[in-house]
């Protein structure tokens, strides 16, 4: 059997490990604290990529905001889609990565770091290590990576590495004490010049 957390109960999960946005998970506009601009997601079990089913939107206008939360929630009830509530989270910038862990068959639990956003599976540019992982490793992960020059301030946007590497090495003893996890996956890790957040996650546990 397997327990699915959708980015809501992920986030919650991975506070404890990494800095997450900030975000409240809310059935009504009104209830929304946060300073614009945000980002407003659908979560729901029955829609796990939420870009799939257009319910990922950006405001940066209490209008926006008002019409975009209506939007989802009218958008949710058409596709039926039972929703756990709308997520308000905090408008990120920075560079997308991709960290990650997986349960390989040979080699136990591995950590999968590269670049993420909407060319993660085109570029398909990751780099692997058997869990746990020390500084060093991770230092040589970020070196594996074809795109390397995204983390060498390429593009005029830096990041910062030391941060990346604690990250990394944070992420990689997850299942020394969930041996469970199937799967982690956080896409993106929005990574700038002080450190980053997690904005997006989903995790896999076998239960059996
Ligand atoms: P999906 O379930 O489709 O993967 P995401 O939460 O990853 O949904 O959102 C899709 C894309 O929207 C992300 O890859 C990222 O480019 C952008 N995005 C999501 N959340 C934020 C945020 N808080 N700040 C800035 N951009 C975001
Ligand atoms: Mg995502």
């Amino acid at each position: 059997m397997k327990e699915v957390y959708n980015e809501y109960k992920a986030e919650q999960f991975l506070r404890r490990y990494l800095p997450v946005a900030r975000s409240q998970l809310v059935h009504d506009s009104t209830q929304v604290t946060l300073p614009l601009p945000l980002v407003l997601k659908i979560i729901s079990d029955d829609a796990l990529h939420k870009s799939e089913v257009h319910g990922v939107r950006v405001v940066k206008t209490q209008d926006d905001l008002e019409r975009e939360f209506s939007d989802l929630i009218e958008n949710a009830k058409k596709r039926k889609l039972k929703i756990d509530g709308i997520l308000v989270q905090e408008y990120c910038w920075g560079t997308e990565l991709i960290m990650g862990i997986k349960n390989d068959e040979v080699f136990g639990h591995v950590i999968v770091f590269g670049v993420g956003g909407i060319f993660t599976e085109i570029l398909k540019d990751t780099s692997t290590r058997k869990c746990p992982i020390t500084a060093h490793d991770a230092d040589e992960m970020m070196e594996e990576l074809k795109a390397k020059d995204i983390l060498h301030g390429a593009r005029g946007v830096k990041v910062n590495r030391e941060f990346l590497k604690h990250a990394l090495v944070a992420i990689s003893k997850i299942p020394g004490h969930h041996p469970h996890i199937e799967e982690l996956d956080i896409n993106p890790f929005m990574a700038d010049e002080e450190g980053g957040k997690v904005v997006d996650a989903r995790i896999v546990f076998n239960t059996k």
